[in-house]
């Protein structure tokens, strides 16, 4: 394969959700794969779309995920500029050669005027199509007009490497607008051009674009370009699979998965897998693994569901599989505030801890207060609990108060309050599910907690102690 250069193009209009980063991902894999260069290239020719912070938004995601590139518009490179906005002479070079080839005119016409054509064109039953009204003018292209592509329409059968052998009919060709009034290109005329200028083989896009391909198949044609290769990924669906995900299906921004405590790696695994596979039952991949794996021929055609309980459950897997200093670092800034008087060694004993049922960080709070603080007397706790709340509050508070007299004689080892425990379900002639559930909550007053022998030798002996008397006492 010839040296593989592969782009993300976003414009800056706003954040980065799941869909724009898996179109930066599978053009890096594919670049990194082949040892190919992969390039970053600003598409902000829409200047009213434009948000403000949108460009630095674009780095901090990628620089999150950790998806680099080797060219960019802050880096350089030997194809600069990688803005569009400062690329016009480029564009204007290219808008030339088809005019000098009559293969563009200049379009005087308003939006008014076209909207009345289109109008005209609609009440004739007839497809718009821009080619069948061109202006009768000789207008020459000056700097300022729209610059519209005259097209020479012909049915079109090429290749996509995911989507297969396609073809359209001649009324897929059209003309189309290349330079805009205000001087800028439009993405149809701009993407080619900086395609060819920056040498990009593999054009890798969302499947939206693919409608389009006879229009800039005549294109590529009219600027005697050689087409790169055609690569649309499938749409991303909502989790029922009926359509596509739309903002209110939760199409967040990646960012956010970052401040809730998402791990980059799990994420890159997750989006790698969304619209390809490695043709085995793998599912967890390290990115390099990702890198050795990743091909075209597995991207699939059929939209591929957007399901977050695969993406919780595969960031569970990545949290697991730290090691306790790992695991202490991404840890650092959810904990819940009354941890910070807490040292090290202590936090990473809660970790160990809570880590198997860490989906992500931001749950670590609520999962460990309890390590950190006592908490209040929650009476619902026992109330909702189906065996404890059937006993009365003698019975309860008895058996706390024999725990009490056991816990007092244990140096709250683990291997000893295993014994203790056992040996209280003894003598009490309760069952776990009684007599632990009460314990648990007694000495956590949360919903949920990690083993309770565990819990209770960090918890340490006199708080223990102390929050089953409180316990008692409410009862
Ligand atoms: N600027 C386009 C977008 O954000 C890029 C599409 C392409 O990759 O060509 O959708």
């Amino acid at each position: 394969m010839t040296n593989v250069r592969t782009r993300f193009a976003p414009s800056p209009t706003g954040f980065l959700h799941i869909g724009s980063v898996r179109a930066a991902l599978y053009p890096w894999l594919l670049a990194k794969h082949y040892g190919g260069q992969f390039i970053l290239r600003i598409e902000d020719t829409d200047q009213a779309r434009e948000v403000e912070g949108a460009l630095n938004v674009i780095y901090e995601t990628l620089d999150w995920v950790g998806i680099d590139w080797d060219e960019g518009p802050d880096k350089g490179g030997p194809y600069g500029p990688y803005k569009q906005t400062e690329r016009k002479e480029h564009y204007l070079k290219w808008a030339q050669d088809l005019i000098a080839k009559g293969r563009a005119y200049a379009d005087p016409r308003s939006a008014d005027d076209l909207d009345k054509i289109r109008a005209d064109a609609k009440a004739r039953k007839r497809p718009f199509l821009a080619r069948d009204y061109r202006p009768d003018n000789n207008v020459d292209w000056q700097p300022g007009m729209p610059l519209r592509f005259l097209s020479q329409p012909k049915a079109y059968h090429w290749h996509d490497e995911v989507m297969g052998d396609l073809s359209a009919g001649i009324d897929a060709v059209d003309d189309f607008i290349l330079l805009k009034s205000d001087g800028l290109p439009t993405y149809n005329f701009a993407h080619i051009v900086d395609d060819a200028d920056m040498a990009i083989t593999h054009v890798i896009r969302g499947l939206e674009y693919i409608a389009s391909m006879p229009k800039y198949l005549n294109l590529y044609e009219a600027l005697e370009i050689k087409t790169p290769v055609f690569v649309h990924m499938p749409h991303i669906m909502r989790p029922d699979g009926a359509k596509k995900l739309g903002k209110r299906d939760g199409a967040k921004s990646v960012l956010e998965y970052r401040d809730e405590g998402y791990l980059p790696e799990a994420m890159i695994n997750f989006l790698a897998l969304l619209g390809w596979n490695p043709g085995t039952t793998q599912e967890i991949f390290s990115t390099q693994e990702l890198i050795e794996k990743f091909s075209l021929e597995r991207i699939q055609r059929s939209g591929a569901r957007f399901d977050e309980r695969r993406l919780i459950w595969m960031n569970g897997n990545y949290i697991r599989n730290l090691t306790s200093k790992e695991l202490y670092i991404k840890a650092q800034t959810f904990w819940p505030e009354e941890a910070a008087t807490y040292d090290e060694a202590y936090k990473k004993r809660v970790l160990e801890l809570v880590k198997d049922r860490l989906k992500y960080f931001s749950e670590l709070a609520d999962l460990t207060r309890f390590f950190f603080i006592d908490l209040p007397i929650n009476s619902e706790l026992i109330a909702n609990n189906k065996k404890l709340s059937e006993l009365g509050s003698d019975e309860l508070k008895s058996l706390l108060h024999e725990t009490i007299g056991v816990l007092k004689t244990s140096d709250f080892s683990l291997a000893d309050l295993t014994q203790k425990l056992n040996d209280l379900l003894e003598h009490t002639n309760q069952t776990p599910a009684v007599l632990f559930s009460l314990i648990r909550i007694a000495s956590t007053q949360a919903p949920a907690s990690p083993p309770l022998a565990e819990s209770l030798s960090v918890i340490g002996k006199d708080r223990t102690i102390n929050r089953l008397n409180q316990q008692a006492d409410a009862l």
